[in-house]
């Protein structure tokens, strides 16, 4: 599975911080676009920023990993034992 890895700070991360900034709490669906056009999984950073703003509820959030197949797993399914 691919990830959206990178050295500054993802996409994903930015639009939560939008989010925040706009006064919204809550990430219900998350879709990663690569480089390429395809889908993928968010990087260890932005799950753990989810785990943190999100602790009690985290594992609900949907990620299309697989737009073309409709295949969508939770954030609890990849990120099953997280500290926090
Ligand atoms: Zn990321």
């Amino acid at each position: 599975m691919d990830t959206c890895c990178t050295l500054g700070i993802c996409a994903e991360r930015n639009a939560i911080f939008n989010m925040i900034t706009n006064g919204e709490q809550e990430i219900d669906k998350v879709l990663v676009v690569l480089d390429d056009g395809t889908n993928g999984a968010p990087c260890g950073a932005c799950r753990e920023l989810m785990v943190q703003i999100m602790p009690d509820s985290y594992k609900d959030i949907e990620i299309m990993v697989d737009y073309a197949a409709g295949r969508i797993v939770r954030l609890g399914d990849i990120t099953p034992e997280w500290w926090i």
